[in-house]
């Protein structure tokens, strides 16, 4: 494992966090958390350097939190640096905040958080933040010693992605970057800009929710054009950890065989080991990629679930999936995972959501909730238009 530097904090951080949104999950339902492969994959990420380990309240609908706790027993906890987030979107008055807090902890088996971080800002979410007086309430948890250090996550523009770094000292800014979304969000501009300030950049959604790592064939023949046998992942990661204002690049890893090869990658990994020519690769990778896409989600599951059992993220995958696929029998392949979808009440799995987009009734309920501000049932709709 290679070390880098934690912005201002005297840290050495691993080159790869382990991110807990994306854990192996039950077989009959794949919102819950597998505990007993999730803490051996997280315990064996660890063993092979990973020391930093990033979780929030939501994630897999709160078994994230409860099983890292109990992945870090047995001495594992004194082994990382432990993050999570406090649910912004959930807080309705200031003294939630005690309240998340205190559960957040006992989730996690223990009495102090290493970073503590407001949950996916944006504009309205940073203004509930000031008038609720939030980063204060951070500052009070930080001198009773139950946080080490505070931060936030990040969705929305770069002019908002300033404001909020302006705000307040923070010790850690976590963004969406990867090679297609250099423009997008806080994109380089903002990452440059923490990283003027001192502030220790952490990245999420490295691979695009994973469509970094299943490559159109237009992008695999330039990947094989380069000579060398770097995989898609390898690609999406190396790019990341080429520049020096990185600090910790999140993986949400699902198998040991993730771990593993994330984890030899960034053995590989360090500041400026990217040729020029391998630069200019990244950039065609990322054309491609960006004249493919037709939905910008990346499968964060933070719309899920949806009160009418629609797969939301599995209906936005196929249909990028599909977009990306070159042949007429791949096209066909993927596009039969959308007939396997339900379209009817009688065929919806309550318990593993996997309705069709034309199970969407319109309801709304999931418009808020997505950090990539996708309309999502006008998105459905034309997702059934295509594939229905
Ligand atoms: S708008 Fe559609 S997808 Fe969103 S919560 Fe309502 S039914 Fe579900
Ligand atoms: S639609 Fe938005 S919230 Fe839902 S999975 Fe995709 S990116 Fe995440």
């Amino acid at each position: 494992m290679k070390y880098r530097k934690m912005g201002s904090l005297d840290w050495k951080v691993s080159a790869l966090g382990f991110g807990c949104m994306r854990l192996p999950t039950r077989r009959l339902n794949r919102l819950r958390a597998d505990t007993a492969e999730s803490i051996r994959i997280i315990r064996h990420g660890i063993d092979l350097g990973i020391n930093y380990v990033d979780t929030a309240w939501l994630y897999h609908l709160g078994d994230s939190e409860r099983l890292l706790g109990q992945a870090l027993q047995d001495g594992y906890r004194e082994r990382v640096h432990l993050v999570t987030k406090l649910p912004t979107y959930l807080v309705r008055k200031t003294e939630d905040f005690d309240r998340y807090l205190s559960a957040q902890l006992d989730r996690l088996q223990t009495d102090h958080l290493d970073v503590y971080l407001l949950h996916s800002l944006n504009q309205n979410q940073f203004d509930k933040v000031r008038n609720l007086g939030l980063v204060e309430k951070m500052v009070d948890a930080k001198e009773k010693g139950l946080i080490r250090h505070i931060g936030f996550s990040f969705h929305d523009t770069l002019p908002v992605f300033k404001d909020i770094i302006d705000y307040y000292d923070w010790d850690v800014a976590q963004i969406q970057y990867n090679y297609m979304d250099t423009g997008l969000q806080a994109g380089t501009e903002g990452l440059a800009y923490a990283d003027s300030k001192g502030i220790a950049v952490v990245i999420m959604e490295p691979l695009k929710g994973g469509r970094l790592a299943n490559p159109p064939a237009e992008a695999l023949d330039i990947m094989k054009g380069a000579g060398n046998e770097r995989s898609p992942v390898d690609w999406a990661l190396q790019f990341l950890w080429n520049r020096p204002d990185v600090s910790v690049v999140l993986s949400g890893m699902g198998s040991q065989q993730m771990v593993d090869e994330n984890c030899a990658s960034a053995d590989r990994s360090g500041v400026g080991s990217l040729s020029d020519e391998e630069k200019a690769i990244v950039s065609r990778l990322a054309e491609v990629y960006r004249s493919r896409e037709l939905v910008p989600c990346t499968a964060c599951s933070y719309c899920m679930p949806c009160p009418h059992g629609v797969n939301i993220p599995q209906n936005f995958a196929i249909l990028n999936n599909v977009s990306m696929e070159d042949g007429r029998i791949g096209r066909w392949r993927v596009r039969r995972g959308y007939r396997a979808l339900a379209g009817s009440k009688k065929k919806l799995d309550v318990e593993n959501p996997n309705g069709n987009a034309a199970m969407c009734i319109q309801c709304g309920e999931c418009l808020d909730k997505c950090p990539q501000e996708i309309d999502i049932p006008a998105e459905l709709e034309k997702v059934h238009a295509i594939l229905g």
